[in-house]
């Protein structure tokens, strides 16, 4: 600053006409004073208006999506909470997770003895999610958990021969490919059976708590709607992953499906 000072205050002695444009400084000065303040002092009250809007709609802070958050997660372990299966990822035939339990919650009536397991992770989180959906009268009910690869397998079989293999293919998993096999997946269902499989159960009163408050419980939609070219699976708004509360909470935010949000297609 100095340095620019110094040779005007001898400008103004050397003519008028650069006197004159001395003279204006201290107007141009305090308008430049007057802008910055005034704007100070509407940024400020945006920035406090803006924030006290926000705080009521982000009751619960997300980590944002970042390069490097996903490396964290193993998705190619079997055993690992966050492993993916798909067409692509398939199981081994032989393996079965070592840690199935009977979770405590309503359960479907004809539900064979594979499919009332499912992991320890998996268990704790729909037992406390059903208790949370109870408290607001919903109830849920487990239509399927764990499914070994034999069950699939004879599922798939049926499900070829009643509507043929590619049709088949489109709602059901051949052995190996089913996210059943993990004991990390469930099929729900609501007391009252309404839409069971169906894609009409993203109606339900069920399926709408769900799909509003699964992530909370560690839960994830799986096969979303409009994401059948990459899952390779029909939407299914009753088919629910569990993966654990933060990574259910940042997929859910994301609008992503799970091998979206891992970059594991184009
Ligand atoms: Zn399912």
């Amino acid at each position: 600053m100095k340095p620019i000072q110094k040779p005007r205050v001898k400008s103004m002695h050397l003519n008028d006409k650069k006197r004159r444009r001395i003279k204006k400084t201290p107007v141009i000065v305090l308008v430049i004073v007057l802008i910055l303040v005034i704007g100070g002092v509407l940024i400020s009250n945006g920035s406090e208006k803006g924030s006290g809007v926000e705080i009521p709609l982000t009751p619960t802070p997300v980590e944002p999506v970042t390069e490097g958050a996903t490396s964290s997660y193993d998705i190619d372990t079997p055993e690992s909470l966050t492993a993916i299966i798909n067409k692509q990822r398939p199981l081994a035939a032989e393996y079965v997770p070592n840690d199935l339990v009977v979770p405590t919650i309503a359960m479907r009536g004809n539900i064979s003895d594979d499919e009332q397991y499912v992991r320890q992770a998996t268990a704790t989180a729909l037992e406390t999610m059903a208790q949370a959906a109870a408290n607001e009268g919903i109830e849920l009910v487990l239509g399927s958990g764990y499914r070994s690869y034999d069950l699939q397998e004879n599922l798939f079989s049926s499900y070829a021969e009643a509507s043929g293999i590619e049709q088949a293919n489109t709602y059901s998993a051949r052995a190996g490919q089913s996210e059943h096999q993990t004991g990390l997946a469930v099929d729900l269902v609501g007391s009252d059976y309404e839409c069971y499989l169906e894609i009409c159960f993203e109606e339900t009163s069920t399926g709408q708590w769900l799909k509003e408050h699964a992530h909370k419980y560690g839960f994830i939609i799986r096969f979303l709607q409009g994401k059948e070219s990459i899952t390779g699976y029909q939407y299914e708004p009753w088919h629910l992953r569990y993966v654990g509360t933060e990574l259910a909470t940042a997929i859910t935010q994301s609008g992503l499906t799970m091998e979206e949000y891992f970059k594991l297609v184009e």
